[in-house]
């Protein structure tokens, strides 16, 4: 079958690979939805991971079941599924220490487009079915759920690991698809000041029907400044990292309050040190926490995530702003994401049953 792949650094194309072998509890799966994703763009051209040769790129999808291994309890081919980026092996010691994303080696969580094939494909292959398949509700779009696999699930994990209490204040730094996400998850736990770090016009609006309650513009001046000046000195409790680059850091911590936690869903890169601000971090004694984190995958968590949508709490589908038809034009949607035209936020590509 074909599929478009990473041929090599800063090279993709299009390439044949043997269908991909279903093991006892695995699946195959055909894609019906797919998104491509930033980290796509700096595992390519920014080598962020090293090199790879071939490897089938993708891992945002939702996908109809075209096998199963003997050993698969809840699935059966024909069955339609949200296949989440990160799909750990639930048996590894960090997943039983609350950490699935890293399973048997830091991000060892997310195998499609890191180690292995992903799902830019004809068929996919998904390790441990009923642990990482979710079922599509009926009522959501396939489209729409494709943005819960790595989208929602990234951002809303940013806001929870910014421990936000009813009422905190919070910044999320970077309004692409990721921050955005994190907007919407920081209004579901409970912000009451919820600063968006951002300037394009498309993101800006989504920001705010996500539950922003002002906009800051980077390109105006220090966001630290802007944040301190808005809260007559105060900072926040929270900031999410969502973008940016290496002076977003110190800015960061300088908009931070003590108690505050900075939590990092960017894919840092292009730089080898991350700088911390020695004194506005307190000497290192400033209670500003800093907490990371990958993706969380699996099927409870995509479950959890489309009844969010199911009851109206989030609308992942404002986050598509370019839709492709035809597996042929996951290139163009890659190459949009490379591009990064003003308009764009997320695009979509549906491919026929
Ligand atoms: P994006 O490029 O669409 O969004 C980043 C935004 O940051 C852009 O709108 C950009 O204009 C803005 N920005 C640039 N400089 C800025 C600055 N100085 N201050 C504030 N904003 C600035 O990217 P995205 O698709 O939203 O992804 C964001 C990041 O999340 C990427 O690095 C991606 O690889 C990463 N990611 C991480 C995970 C994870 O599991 N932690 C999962 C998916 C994506
Ligand atoms: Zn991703």
């Amino acid at each position: 079958f074909t599929g478009f792949a990473m041929k090599r650094l800063n090279e993709v194309g299009w390439v044949e690979k043997e269908k991909p072998e279903c093991g006892r509890r695995d699946a195959i799966v055909k894609p019906l939805a797919l998104s491509p994703c930033t980290s796509d763009i700096h595992t390519v051209w920014e080598g962020a991971i090293g090199d790879r040769k071939d490897m089938i790129l993708g891992h945002e999808a939702v996908g109809i079941i075209d096998e199963v291994g003997p050993d698969v309890k809840d699935f059966k081919p024909g069955d339609k599924v949200i296949v989440p980026a990160i799909t750990p092996d639930w048996e590894d010691e960090a997943a039983q220490r609350g950490y699935s994303s890293q399973t048997t080696e830091p991000l060892g969580g997310w195998k499609f487009s890191n180690f292995k094939d992903g799902v830019f494909g004809e068929y996919f292959h998904v390790n441990l079915a009923d642990a990482n398949l979710a079922k599509l509700p009926e009522s959501i779009e396939p489209e729409t759920a494709a943005m819960l696999s790595d989208m929602f699930s990234t951002g809303i994990m940013g806001a929870e690991n910014a421990k936000i209490k009813v009422g905190s204040t919070v910044a999320v730094i970077g309004i692409g698809p990721v921050g955005l996400s994190a907007v919407a998850g920081a209004a579901i736990l409970g912000a009451s000041r919820l600063f968006a770090v951002g300037t394009r016009p498309n993101c800006v609006d989504v920001a705010k029907k996500y539950g922003a309650t002002d906009i800051i513009n980077y390109k105006e001046g220090p966001i630290d400044e802007q944040i301190r000046d808005a809260t007559d000195g105060a900072g926040v409790d929270a900031v999410i990292i969502a973008g940016g680059n290496m002076d977003t850091w110190p800015q960061a911590v300088k908009m931070a309050k003590a108690g505050s936690k900075i939590s990092n869903i960017n894919y840092l890169s292009g730089a080898d040190v991350v700088p911390l601000p020695r004194e506005a971090w307190g000497c290192g004694m400033a209670n500003i926490d800093i907490n990371t984190g990958l993706c969380p995958g699996g099927r409870v968590r995509m479950e959890r995530l489309a009844s969010l949508v199911e009851y109206g709490r989030i609308k992942p589908e404002l986050l598509i702003t370019h839709r492709f038809k035809g597996l042929e034009k996951v290139e163009d949607a890659l190459m949009l994401m490379k591009d990064k035209p003003r308009d764009l936020i997320k695009p979509v590509v549906s491919i026929k049953e």
